[in-house]
């Protein structure tokens, strides 16, 4: 990651790291795990969350498991699990040896509720779910104990057995760990860590009736796997002392497995303004058709983003920029903007595109005459090389590249103003035609064959230089602009004047697409593949969509440029 500054100050999770580095702990073995839920596509967040935890073993030289939290049959698919292995590889990293799963850990998890129970640590409860949670109580006042928690072992664990045998209907009976139901600490409070659901697992079958949650499998899958450094998101912290009495009761009968302790650390998750970033609300607006799918490229999803153009370098610097934080905080996404146009501002060839079209005629040059110029396709790249770009007495030049009674300042055409033409001529413009609406339909030019660009010997200088594309050449192509998918930096924090909230997708920004159908690119561009990413000059970067075709061309655009390319460059 060479384009972030040298940080040479260590983040908080990095300082914890390298203290138990220092303190002999876990015989230096750094061992970390992205664990997804399969129940959706990975957003930016994860991605974080994946350099994250990727990132840290690189850095200590240790290992990174990828471990699919599968603990949810109702939710989940397995082909959300092959989506999110490719998109951890397309961000560059790659997971020590298998891929794991939380079901590979049903049998081993339930052994070991198995013992709690005999140890008179967890209990079958009969009671109604809803009953369960209105039972809990509240944070400042104990809750109340279930009629069911002093039943004896041996019944425990003849109901337990009949729960996962599918004796039992839904919802009947929960299996809670047997912790305080008077603590303040919310998630003590007798905890359920089985639930009974007759429903089929994407990677177990039938062949459970019974199902961990998340709070029982989560923290024993990373006691399972030897993880030392269990980095998870804020919201988590106030569940660490569950995991923690998980541990200390395994301990009493299991040392080995809760050896090395997996160190659970807390980071704010990610956040980005004019977005969302929950799994669940990228579904709605998948389901709800605000967008076309989960690679649309609006989407903050790595797929989405992957289809607007988004290279994994460029994600990587963004999840570094970021940083880790304790607090949850908001991120500009200007911030992931300049992160792509860093990158492709090095690696993305020029090229020529036209994407609001008019026509422009060189009246003083031959007809039937074509040039090839040749031309650099990245200043910025001493290894981009050139390409030859066809010219002729009929172009397409951009028209708000003229202006019928432009300003002084307008470094562009109008009648009697010159600019050169990229990489070919200085022109100067005679004259122009309108249809009866008034919309100029041909604008009328004269050219200086002593300025040709790079043999220039006229030793006139102009101030602009606007881009271009041969009419008998140019290639047509579809061009889809993207804006911001809300128009609201914080569409989820609102409420009404009762304090009731308000759908964030009423702030949805319904100008986030236009589709350009009228686009023409130089004829370089008929060889393009898939994910292609290119510099339209002075337009912005685009992306080549996988569904583009020869016949039928379609870009992505990816970012605007920040500057105007006019300006900055002279003459050439
Ligand atoms: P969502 O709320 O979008 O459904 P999640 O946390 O439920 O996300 P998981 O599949 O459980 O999604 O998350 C996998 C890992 O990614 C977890 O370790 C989680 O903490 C992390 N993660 C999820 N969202 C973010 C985020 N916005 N920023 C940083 N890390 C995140
Ligand atoms: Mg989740």
């Amino acid at each position: 990651m060479s384009q972030v500054e040298e940080n040479t100050s260590l983040n908080f999770i990095e300082q914890i790291v390298e203290e138990d580095l220092a303190n002999g702990k876990n015989d230096g073995v750094v061992y970390t795990r992205f664990p997804p839920e399969p129940n959706g596509f990975l957003h930016l967040g994860h991605a974080k969350s994946i350099c994250l935890n990727f990132g840290l073993a690189q850095k200590y030289g240790g290992k990174t498991n990828l471990r699919f939290d599968d603990t949810n049959p109702v939710t989940e698919d397995t082909s959300y699990v092959d989506a999110i292995k490719e998109d951890v590889r397309w961000l560059g990293f790659e997971w020590e040896g298998e891929t794991r799963y939380a079901s590979d850990y049903f049998d081993k998890l339930y052994s070991l509720a198995v013992e709690l129970i005999k140890r008179g640590k967890a209990f079958v409860d009969d009671t109604p779910v809803d009953e369960i949670r209105r039972m809990r109580g509240i944070p400042t006042q104990a809750g109340e104990e279930s009629a069911f928690r002093d039943r004896s072992v041996e019944e425990n664990l003849q109901l337990f057995e009949q729960m996962k045998a599918g004796d039992f209907s839904e919802g009947s009976r929960v299996l809670r760990a047997k912790i305080d139901m008077a603590s303040p600490n919310m998630h003590l409070r007798d905890p359920i860590m089985y639930r009974i659901l007759h429903r089929s697992h994407h990677r177990t079958g039938d062949a459970w009736h019974i199902y961990p949650t998340y709070d029982w499998a989560h923290g024993q899958s990373d006691a399972i796997e030897n993880i030392t450094h269990s980095i998870c998101t804020l919201e988590f912290e106030v569940h660490r002392p569950l995991y923690d009495w998980f541990v200390e009761q395994i301990g009493e009968f299991d040392q080995e497995m809760v050896n090395p302790q997996p160190r659970q650390i807390e980071f704010a998750r990610l956040n980005v303004n004019y977005t969302v970033m929950s799994k669940r609300k990228l579904l709605e607006l998948v389901n709800e058709d605000y967008v076309n799918g989960w690679d649309d490229p609006r989407m903050p999803t790595i797929q989405g983003l992957r289809r607007r153009g988004y290279t994994p370098a460029s994600l990587r610097n963004f999840a570094e920029r970021v940083g880790v934080a304790k607090r949850d905080n908001v991120i500009d996404l200007s911030l992931l903007e300049f992160c792509i146009r860093e990158d492709l501002n090095k690696t993305a060839p020029r090229v020529m595109g036209v994407l609001n079209p008019v026509k422009l005629v060189i009246t003083n040059y031959p007809e039937r005459q074509t040039e090839d110029l040749t031309i650099e396709n990245n200043p910025e790249d001493a290894e981009g090389g050139t390409r030859t770009v066809p010219f002729s007495r009929e172009l397409y030049i951009e028209r708000d590249d003229f202006m019928e009674d432009p300003p002084k300042k307008f470094f562009r055409l109008g009648p009697g103003r010159e600019v050169r033409l990229k990489g070919a001529y200085i022109i100067q413009c005679e004259s122009f035609e309108k249809d009866t609406r008034g919309e100029i339909t041909t604008i009328y030019a004269t050219y200086d064959p002593a300025t040709k660009s790079g043999e220039d010997t006229s030793g006139k200088k102009v101030k602009g230089t606007i881009h271009w594309v041969s009419v008998p050449h140019a290639v047509k192509a579809e061009v889809r602009l993207y804006n911001r998918l809300f128009s609201d930096p914080t569409p989820t924090d609102h409420t009404d004047e009762n304090g009731e909230p308000i759908d964030y997708k009423k702030f949805i920004n319904d100008k986030s697409l236009v589709v350009l159908d009228k686009v023409f690119v130089e004829p370089s561009m008929r060889k393009v593949s898939a994910f292609d990413r290119f510099q339209f000059m002075r337009k912005g970067y685009f992306c080549v969509d996988p569904d583009s075709s020869e016949e039928n061309l379609v870009f992505n655009q990816t970012v605007t440029l920040r500057d105007s390319w006019a300006k900055a460059k002279k003459n050439n």
